[in-house]
């Protein structure tokens, strides 16, 4: 009986080494999370000492992941720019205008924007002079 069930064990070995793999990383049966007063048991492929509610690092992680991938994907927005407003779609959050066009004129409508705030100041400054 003994040595059948020992030969059957290594046979299953060879033709299944994930399992031998999975054996050997365990972690033991029997371990509660290390988190006071939670005493949830912890499985035998849990690495950690804590339950997965304790654990958010391993758990966290594939969830990372996709919320970045959703950010890669295109965004609709409007063009920054007052006159145009159009909505455009890009894959870079730091787009702010639909066009090379509207990131041009916003430009110049901001130096035209500051040089009328100057000006007044300056011509005043000459006057008072
Ligand atoms: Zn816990
Ligand atoms: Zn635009």
């Amino acid at each position: 009986m003994e040595s059948r069930s020992s030969t059957a064990l290594r046979g299953r070995r060879l033709s299944r080494p994930s399992e031998h793999m999975l054996k050997t990383k365990t972690y033991g049966l029997g371990r509660v999370c290390a988190v006071e007063g939670c005493g949830t048991r912890l499985s035998a492929y849990n690495p950690s000492d804590v339950c997965a509610l304790h654990n958010g690092a391993w758990q966290n992680a594939g969830d990372h992941g996709a919320r970045k991938a959703v950010r890669r994907d295109e965004i609709t927005r409007r063009c920054a720019y007052e006159g145009c407003g159009r909505e455009f779609t890009t894959t870079n959050p730091a787009k702010r205008y639909c066009s090379d066009a509207c990131r041009m004129r916003a430009f110049q409508a901001r130096v035209v924007a500051a040089r009328r705030v100057g000006d007044p100041s300056v011509a005043g400054a000459r006057r008072a002079s």
